[in-house]
């Protein structure tokens, strides 16, 4: 049943008393029955929060009293109260980690979804570059996109040198709800990428707007539900990664060193219990006998 109600929303906004922030945060969000992960640094805010409808326009309507986050852009899908298992409310150095204290988010190049989509219309030449990770690209994209190599955002700034090719193109960035996309703009600027253009408010804004336009498959999300898609349209891209079937079931690589996130589709599993494992843990020679995990990660 989906009748809860789940927001994403960020800002960069300096915020000089980040722990106590934290504190009542943390206060506000239990006393209003939320779960889900709200992180907190100097640099401002960036939440993901699920709640019953009432709980959630309240906790909202809080956030926007607070000056600095009056104009904070609240994007909402549906959820249940199994969306996120819990509340955790943080202090953190960054609230998406780039691990670059020299790049400051940027908003100068930042171009509404009806802007970015008539820019990638009129630009065929243009670069439409997906700043987020290998595997939430794999289960949704823009048409033609450039993906990223990268299991995490904090391997950018050394991946860049992979996207040297583009640095005299005009380069349409874009990621979830556009958070990532601040810091990544200011990053490829600051490596000679002098056409840089990003999608405000991300894919989900976007969606919100045009649907699957121009977009196929899902958008993944950091949370229970690994995906969201809008069905009208749908064109789905996802394919598992043992027996290219399509689907977009997520399942973390059984061996947990490795732990990797790859498309898995329940027919191969059921057909061989090594397919728990991702294809290049299994190229490694590793198998189900031979894999270190918990019982927590065998479910
Ligand atoms: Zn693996």
């Amino acid at each position: 049943m989906h009748d809860w109600t789940v927001i994403l929303f960020y800002k960069y906004v300096s915020i000089g008393e980040p722990v106590r922030f934290v504190a009542e945060q943390r206060e506000l969000c239990s006393g209003l029955g939320l779960k889900g992960r709200v992180l907190i640094a100097s640099e401002g805010i960036n939440g993901t929060l699920a709640g019953p409808p009432s709980a959630i326009a309240q906790y909202v309507t809080t956030l926007h009293a607070d000056a600095r986050f009056s104009d904070v852009a609240v994007k909402m899908s549906s959820g249940d109260s199994d969306t996120f298992p819990k509340l955790i409310v943080k202090s953190r150095r960054e609230i998406v980690a780039l691990g670059l204290e020299e790049i400051r988010a940027e908003q100068d190049n930042q171009l509404s979804p009806s802007d970015w989509k008539r820019m990638m219309e009129e630009n065929p030449d243009a670069v439409v570059l997906d700043v987020r990770n290998r595997f939430e690209s794999e289960a949704g994209r823009f048409a033609g996109a450039v993906v990223c190599e990268i299991e995490h955002f904090r391997e950018l700034p050394a991946y860049v040198s992979q996207l040297e090719e583009f640095k005299d193109k005009k380069v349409l960035m874009y990621c979830t709800g556009g958070i990532r996309c601040e810091k990544a703009a200011a990053l490829l600027r600051s490596r000679g990428f002098d056409d840089v253009f990003q999608l405000h408010g991300g894919i989900v804004t976007y969606q919100e707007q045009f649907g699957n336009e121009h977009w196929e498959g899902e958008c993944f999300v950091f949370d229970q539900r690994m995906t969201v898609r809008i069905d009208d349209g749908l064109v789905q891209i996802g394919r598992c990664a043992h027996s290219g079937r399509p689907t977009s079931r997520f399942v973390n690589c059984l061996h947990d060193p490795c732990h990797r996130l790859f498309i898995l589709s329940r027919e191969a599993e059921r057909t061989n219990p090594d397919f728990r494992l991702c294809p290049e843990c299994l190229a490694t020679g590793l198998r189900f006998e031979t894999a270190e995990y918990t019982a927590a990660n065998s479910g």
